[in-house]
């Protein structure tokens, strides 16, 4: 059995539940641990049950509540020494809280799989993990798609995906100068509906069966959008949201629906 459930998403917060039977992981705590441990009791997670943390990388809405996190439950962080250099100097966490990872690693009975993202922060890495034949993948804040993210999330039946902005409506908006614009529409930045449609139609030729579009940007995006966006692309290239792939949207402020593999 593995599951996964988004338990807040968007450019506020970002907090991924993934589980077998025996092993909890979260992906990111980008919330206070108060707010992460609210949303935990809504999807009826015991954070007792959390066996470690992995992290993409240092942006405040994916760290937030990291270091509150561990010292409560006493739990590592698994990642890359490059990473974990950034943590412990921005989060002052002793280095007890570290397991420096290699690309492949196990934590408990789920064998964890990374790859690079291209973003503008330090480091910043993708997920998929892996039970048995069962595989689940994450990959938000990407600048752009790349073929190592595709190969990576192919290999997955569930994947968790950003679909962060809509084009006309970032370049319409007047709260965002023309930098804050360039840097989320440049290759290190973030990932429009559309590009995200286009990923999704690849992605579905590797017999990706469900997508949760996620990390939605709440100024520049909506819901509502980011799904008619990604369905109408889909459309074009000959495959039905519903029939062919199965299409979710994981929310900022509630916890998504758990999917579980078995
Ligand atoms: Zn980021
Ligand atoms: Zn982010």
């Amino acid at each position: 059995m593995l599951k996964i459930q988004t338990l807040s998403s968007g450019s506020a917060g970002n907090i991924t539940y993934i589980g077998s039977a025996t092993t909890g992981i979260l992906v990111d705590v980008g919330l206070p641990l108060s707010m992460t441990l609210k949303l935990m009791s809504q999807a009826n997670i015991d954070p007792h049950s959390i066996t470690g943390l992995v992290i993409t990388h240092e942006h405040s809405d994916h760290i937030k509540g990291v270091a509150d996190f561990v010292t409560q439950y006493n739990i590592p962080i698994y990642c890359y020494n490059r990473c974990a250099k950034v943590l412990r100097r921005n989060l002052k966490l002793p280095p007890h809280h570290f397991i420096e990872t290699e690309s492949n690693f196990y934590i408990g009975d789920i064998n964890v799989n990374c790859f690079p993202v291209p973003h503008d922060s330090q480091f910043c890495l993708g997920y998929t993990f892996h039970y048995n034949n069962l595989s689940v993948g994450i990959a938000t804040d990407i600048g752009q798609m790349t073929d190592i993210i595709l190969a990576n999330l192919a290999t997955c039946q569930i994947v968790v995906i950003e679909s962060n902005h809509d084009v006309q409506k970032l370049m319409a908006n007047p709260k965002y100068p023309d930098w804050l614009k360039r840097r989320i529409l440049g290759n290190h930045g973030h990932l429009s509906n559309l590009d995200c449609g286009r990923a999704i139609a690849k992605l579905h030729q590797a017999n990706v069966s469900q997508i949760i579009l996620a990390h939605l940007s709440e100024k520049n995006n909506t819901p509502t959008l980011a799904y008619q966006t990604v369905k109408q692309y889909l459309q074009t290239q000959g495959i039905t949201e519903g029939k062919d792939i199965f299409i979710d949207v994981a929310l900022q402020s509630q916890i998504g629906n758990c999917y579980c593999l078995e």
